[in-house]
């Protein structure tokens, strides 16, 4: 990986007294190293990838402190890693993307929340929901009903969240439950400050470990019939416990509403994640200030499981009316409170879902659209006309701007990075298609599933990361013509492997599997993998984590161990000859797994690699080539044919200059990076003659110089004047 988090790092040593000033996820992982953990593990993801890219690269730190940090390769195993606090008096803390990474890591889950932990066991989640994420919209709440997982739902504000990490540890220990802190978008890039504590060294670490195991206990296996009494000490004796803990320390806030504001009737309950939101709409209404001061009561949810019954029925009781605020869908938590008020025959009237939206994210528009009802039955004598209109304002300028923009603008829908070494890949994809016939493609989770969008439209299903191959299984027999999985490298290793290739060839599938072998899991950040480029010269210049685990061919190595026998390897910037292979895939008489790998390091990082060290030579006046790639626009005759087989940004359209046509032609504008696919693109599908490459040489030698004088006097003198 090669950003850098020098800055976050120094952050991560402040001590007693000294002011954190950042972003919120950066302060989550400071609270870790205050709360005393041992160890820290996880699958990156958004948006929490930073805790963990941070960790990776706080070398000296962890090792300052004897915290153990371990690049899980999947979340399953992150969530397996936790199994440590089982036994021993270790706190751990593993992050990953929810839902989907919790659905990787559920059967660990279960099986860690069955015995239970001694150590405190935190998972912070990110809770990748509402507008811009790019996950199935689930709820991660499911599961901590489901294992009973302790649930914090921190109010995003830094020293409130550095607070509940601390106490989610206690409160795991307190009640042996392992705790999730879920943090929305948002809250991990809220910024603000907090008092920081000195960072606390683990009784156990890799510093001080422990001299014997701990002695056999039956008990602690999640295996029956240690698994009945287990369910028995979740109810019986872990939820009280829990509930205990957040009733004495206070960690659900209570506010008791604008003292003689005439609201004491009235009650909100919301989750602590979406307070904020909530303040501000409450805000348009006149009932809260700018500082957060609500006329009205509130219930504020940093737990959001267990409940507390009697802290909620307490706080319902003698009012007309109780509003729960609740993002997503099923209203886990207003079902439940409506349960706890029943059995205590506590009447009221209790909304929720019947006046906010059942899904989708709640920002304030959304939550003032629920308050607004809310208020209009409940509250007669609240002027509400303001915020009336500016929601019916709101929503006909949206109407007015979707008619126009829908109108005139075609959509941007994301795309391959330029110069991207997935893009000749799909470009090769298309042509072998015009040969072989349509093929059903079994699409997957990274960066190649930009390919679903325009120009390339290629995908018919997208099952979970690493799936693709899996998914195919169902599919193939039905088909004539083989299907296509594709899967980068991250899928591979992440899942893949196994659900995929070792089902494949176990069942002896016909299939077809594409590996993107960029080097890195680059759709989550590029962070390294163990087949990342130059490993064994990581290894050689003393990485000790490359120099066990390095080989620069691991996943063909792999796959010939398991026993693949059809397998290419093929670079993807050669766009005939990976044409060629996936033809020869999906015709070859051999009925086993093909696999072909494409190779081609990600150019983000390729980029971020080469553009240091090319401004060092530059620097030192030394001679540097850039490659570029360019449309002649007398040749070009405007069908846009490339356009349509490559997508890329830096391929585009300008005005024709020849006055008697209309269509626009192609040109390549500032930005290429000479990956070369124009000119493999024009020869594999056999386009117009129309692009060129030229060579911008910086610092030139002597001689280049001079053949550049006397090529500018000729061509001086065979222009006309
Ligand atoms: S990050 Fe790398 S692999 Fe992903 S689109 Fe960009 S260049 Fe391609
Ligand atoms: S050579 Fe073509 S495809 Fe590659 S970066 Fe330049 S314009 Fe884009």
């Amino acid at each position: 990986m090669e950003v850098s988090f020098k800055n976050d790092i120094a952050q991560l040593r402040l001590g007693d007294g000294d002011t954190f000033h950042g972003e919120g996820i950066l302060a989550i992982t400071k609270a870790l190293l205050q709360s005393g953990v041992s160890y820290i593990g996880g699958y990156q993801g958004a948006p929490v990838s930073h805790l963990l890219d941070v960790m990776v690269q706080a070398k000296s730190l962890v090792a300052e402190l004897g915290v153990h940090v371990e690049a899980c390769s999947n979340e399953a195993s992150a969530a397996a890693m936790l199994g440590a606090s089982i036994h021993y008096p270790v706190r751990g803390a593993v992050t990953w993307k929810s839902i989907v990474g919790t659905n990787v890591a559920a059967d660990a889950l279960a099986n860690l929340a069955s015995p239970g932990v001694t150590g405190g066991v935190l998972m912070v989640i990110g809770e990748d929901y509402g507008e811009g994420a790019s996950v199935v919209q689930e709820r991660t709440h499911a599961y901590a009903m489901k294992s009973t997982l302790l649930l914090l739902d921190p109010r995003p504000e830094l020293a409130t969240m550095v607070d509940m990490v601390e106490h989610a540890f206690a409160m795991s220990e307190a009640s042996n439950m392992p705790a999730m802190m879920e943090l929305r978008i948002r809250a991990c890039h809220v910024r603000g400050s907090f008092q920081c504590r000195d960072n606390q060294r683990p009784a156990v670490s890799a510093l001080s470990p422990l001299a014997e195991p701990g002695s056999f206990d039956y008990g602690r296996l999640a295996h029956p019939p240690s698994t009945f009494r287990h369910e028995k000490l979740k109810i019986d004796e872990r939820l009280p416990a829990a509930r205990r803990y957040i009733v004495e320390h206070g960690l659900n806030e209570l506010h008791a509403g604008k003292p003689g504001g005439g609201f004491d009737d009235i009650g909100i309950i919301v989750q602590g994640g979406i307070a904020p939101a909530l303040l501000r709409s409450l805000q348009q209404f006149g009932l809260a200030d700018a500082f957060g001061q609500s006329d009205m009561p509130l219930l504020v949810l940093n737990v959001t499981y267990p409940l507390v019954p009697e802290q909620v029925a307490g706080f319902a009781e003698g009012k007309r009316a109780v509003l729960v605020v609740e993002e997503g869908s099923p209203e886990y938590i207003e079902q439940e409170i409506a349960t706890h008020l029943r059995r205590r025959d506590l009447q009221m009237a209790l909304h929720g879902k019947d006046m906010l939206p059942a899904a989708g994210e709640l920002n304030t528009e959304a939550i003032m659209t629920g308050l607004l009802a809310f208020i209009e039955l409940h509250l007669p004598q609240v002027d509400t006309q303001p915020v009336a209109t500016m929601l019916a304002d709101t929503r006909e300028r949206r109407q007015q701007a979707a008619a126009r923009v829908d109108a005139a603008l075609p959509t941007r829908p994301p795309g391959f990075c330029i110069g991207c070494p997935e893009r000749p890949v799909f470009s090769a994809i298309k042509l072998a298609q015009q040969d072989v016939g349509q093929v059903h493609i079994a699409a997957d989770i990274g960066c190649h599933s930009f390919a679903t969008f325009e120009p390339f439209s290629l995908g018919h299903s997208i099952l979970g990361y690493g799936m693709s191959l899996a998914s195919r299984a169902g599919v193939s027999p039905m088909m004539q013509r083989r299907v296509l999985s594709i899967m980068g490298d991250g899928g591979f290793w992440h899942n893949g492997l196994l659900t995929g290739v070792q089902s494949a060839l176990f069942n002896g599938d016909d299939a077809v599997l594409l590996i993107f072998k960029n080097g890195y899991t680059s759709a989550t950040g590029t962070q390294d993998i163990i087949s990342t480029p130059g490993k064994r010269a990581k290894a050689q210049a003393g990485d000790k984590l490359a120099s066990l685990t390095a080989t620069d061919r691991t996943i063909e190595d792999t796959l010939a161990g398991l026993g693949v026998q059809w397998l290419r390897t093929v670079h993807s910037y050669r766009v005939a000859a990976m044409r060629d292979t996936l033809r020869e895939a999906m015709t070859t008489p051999f009925a086993g797994l093909k696999v072909i790998i494409a190779e081609g390091e990600c150019q983000l990082e390729r980029q971020r690699r080469v553009r240091p060290w090319l401004a060092s030579l530059l620097a030192r006046g030394e001679r540097v080539v850039r490659v570029k790639y360019g449309v002649d626009e007398d040749v070009c005759n405007g069908d846009h044919a490339c356009m349509r087989l490559s997508g890329c940004p830096t391929l585009t359209l300008k005005d024709n200059p020849d006055p008697l046509k209309v269509d626009p032609v192609a040109t390549v504008i500032d930005g290429c990076v000479g990956c070369g696919l124009c000119g493999e693109n024009a020869h594999a599908a056999t386009l117009c003659p129309s692009f060129y490459r030229a060579e911008v040489v910086q610092n030139p030698r002597w001689h280049e110089r001079l053949i550049d004088a006397v090529r500018g006097v000729a061509l001086r003198l065979l222009q006309p004047a």
